[in-house]
């Protein structure tokens, strides 16, 4: 079993190094505290305008006029491809959590090409026809909606993503109310059940063998070492997990490398988390640590800003200041990593935007032709590389600015030649 401190790290598989005996974790999202407000109307747009000039709006850490624009043919300019879409998802009461998930999820381009690619693969091989029947899993309700946008004539807009959003309701119930909910929660939702959909037309198919992985996987699946020494006869355990994403605890003043480290740091099994050596077979204190065995080609961050805080006996969000760079090196690799000098360049950022867990609003950054957007529901904007600084976070827990980088989205750099080109 996973240790307390990774309990919320959301390994979907869990593999026994040389059992090869698969655990599946249900990952049941948690349900918000009934009852709960929600301010879904003060977008992060409204909110400038109703801080009034633009001083105020960049001092407190918000986008101001003069940093965004409308998308357009002139403001895109020539080097955009004609197939690049820019639409905005329309709001179905509180679903801010499921657009913005769904907009970086867009812009990760080997998932979106994966994705129609799939959906083009199956509706050949059925005689329905397109849109011809309600989607029959969510996955193919998001096959549906990734098709819609791409195939669209004009390059702007918005779509209504009521199809995806009714088969989201019907496939857990924990989504079909109006309440706002947590975009992680539906993220690693929606990226498991899509596996288990794609495990079950292939067992349908009579194409799947045990232990097969799947295109989500290609993207999203990095490996972890969980590392424990016996401090009795210095023997080391080595156990493989399977991630799609990665939660982390963060610190006031960090960054997200520090985030990363403080993940792999060394901890001390004791007292009543005694660990049950294999080789000595005693129980016996034990120093344990988690370190990247194999890294992603999308790695996907989640900040744990939402915690549990005993004394007030609730969820509150941590403000805290988090910087995040263009461009990424992990930092907590094994020693014998298979890629270790894997680079990343920052694509999309789930930006949570209020002061409780309970409500707010949720807009998406997403890079595109090393453009920046702005995503916030119906709206798409143009917006300077510069904002994302704006949701770095706060020095001080008590300022103001309640926007926040939440859930962010790394992309592989696969060669040296593409480094120096992105650079
Ligand atoms: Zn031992």
């Amino acid at each position: 079993m996973l240790h307390a401190k990774f309990a919320n790290l959301h390994t979907y598989q869990t593999k026994e190094a040389g059992s090869g005996s698969t655990v599946l974790h249900s990952l049941t999202p948690r349900p918000l505290t009934p009852g709960a407000t929600d301010d879904t109307t003060m977008g992060l747009l409204n909110f400038v305008k109703s801080f009034g000039g633009s001083g105020s709006a960049v001092k407190s850490g918000i986008i101001a006029d003069a940093a965004r624009s409308e998308v357009s043919a002139h403001t895109l300019g020539e080097s955009f491809p004609e197939d690049e879409k820019f639409f905005g998802l329309e709001n179905f009461g509180n679903t801010c959590y499921c657009n913005s998930v769904l907009q970086a999820l867009y812009a990760c381009e080997p998932f979106r090409r994966r994705l129609i690619e799939h959906r083009e693969e199956t509706t050949s091989m059925s005689s329905s026809g397109v849109g011809s029947k309600p989607p029959e899993s969510l996955l193919g309700a998001l096959g549906d909606l990734f098709h819609e946008i791409s195939s669209q004539r004009k390059r702007t807009g918005y779509v209504a993503p009521k199809p995806f959003i009714d088969r989201l309701k019907m496939d857990n119930m924990l989504f079909r109310g109006h309440m706002h909910q947590d975009a992680h929660e539906f993220l690693n939702f929606l990226l498991n059940e899509c596996c288990e959909n794609l495990e079950k037309e292939l067992k349908e198919n009579g194409r799947y063998e045990p232990q097969q992985k799947t295109w989500i996987h290609d993207v999203f699946e990095g490996k972890l070492a969980n590392q424990t020494r016996c401090l009795w006869c210095e023997n080391t355990t080595n156990r493989e997990e399977c991630f799609l994403d990665l939660s982390v605890d963060i610190e006031q003043n960090s960054s997200i490398t520090a985030c990363l480290n403080n993940f792999s740091a060394k901890e001390l099994l004791g007292k009543e988390d005694k660990f049950q050596c294999d080789r000595c077979g005693g129980l016996h204190e034990a120093q344990k640590r988690m370190l990247i065995q194999s890294v992603p080609n999308v790695l996907c961050l989640h900040l744990k800003r939402f915690k549990y805080i005993e004394s007030i006996g609730r969820h509150a969000k941590l403000n805290h200041r988090v910087v995040f760079p263009a461009q990424l090196k992990i930092p907590n690799l094994v020693d014998d990593a298979v890629d270790p000098d894997a680079a990343y360049n920052l694509f999309a950022v789930v930006v949570h935007i209020g002061s409780g867990p309970n409500h707010g609003h949720y807009v998406c950054f997403a890079k595109r032709q090393k453009k920046w957007f702005l995503y916030d529901d119906d709206s798409v904007e143009l917006v300077d590389e510069e904002q994302l600084q704006h949701v770095f976070g706060s020095t001080q827990d008590s300022s103001s600015g309640s926007e926040h980088g939440y859930i962010l989205f790394y992309s592989k750099i696969s060669t040296s030649q593409d480094q120096s080109a992105a650079a």
